[in-house]
């Protein structure tokens, strides 16, 4: 198979946010290459003895590069964007939104995980609106993921760009890699923190956070 040159599948670049030096902030350029998805698939179903050219197959190359072009879409958005309009209040109590939706493509097997994201900051006179945490979990979860990685790298984010005086978050998530195939745990969740700030230090303000987050609505 014809191989492509490096710069082609490299083509990544440092996002124009106002924060210089963050790697959070990053964000590729360019569009998604379709049309090599495409081939690739139509690769993938040879491989597996298929006949790509049969007729419930035929579009399925399209349809599949479609699909990646969607849930990979958060590559070329940054992540910083949606916290960069902040309201001063003096508000300093915990801020807690939770059962944050989100789907993600699990980035060792390409198989979705999905699962819930709850945020909490303890603002230093600077908040956002509600909807930009929940914009922020979208564009990293569009991404190729470890549920680790987005998760700290989330906290980090908030806690940046907010200057809170301390960030916690907690991702409940399902792998299908783990659900439907290897040892195929169908009821296994995976559940990863971070805390940064106050949450580190002060445990009374961590157990607080553990309290809302389980309390039932
Ligand atoms: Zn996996």
């Amino acid at each position: 198979m014809e191989k492509r040159s490096m710069n082609h599948s490299n083509r990544r670049a440092r996002s124009i946010s106002p924060s210089p030096g963050r790697d959070n902030c990053q964000q590729s350029t360019g569009s998604v290459d379709k049309e090599r998805i495409q081939a690739a698939v139509r690769e993938i179903l040879l491989a597996v003895g298929e006949d790509p050219d049969r007729e419930g197959l035929r579009e399925t190359p399209e349809r599949v590069a479609r699909m990646y072009a969607e849930m990979f879409s958060g590559m070329r958005k940054d992540p910083c964007e949606p916290l960069q309009k902040t309201f001063t209040e003096k508000y300093d109590e915990m801020v807690l939104v939770k059962d944050i939706g989100f789907e993600s493509m699990c980035e060792h097997h390409l198989l979705p995980f999905l699962g819930k994201a709850h945020i909490a900051y303890v603002p230093d006179g600077k908040i956002v609106g509600l909807s930009k945490l929940a914009r922020v979990v979208e564009i990293l979860a569009r991404r190729p993921q470890v549920q680790e990685r987005m998760t700290e790298d989330l906290a980090d984010l908030v806690m940046e760009q907010l200057k809170a005086r301390g960030v916690a978050v907690v991702l409940e998530a399902s792998h299908t890699c783990m659900t439907i195939r290897g040892i195929r745990k169908a009821d296994s969740l995976c559940t990863t923190s971070a805390v940064r700030g106050i949450f580190r230090t002060n445990q009374s303000t961590r157990a607080e956070l553990m309290a809302l987050i389980h309390s039932p609505r």
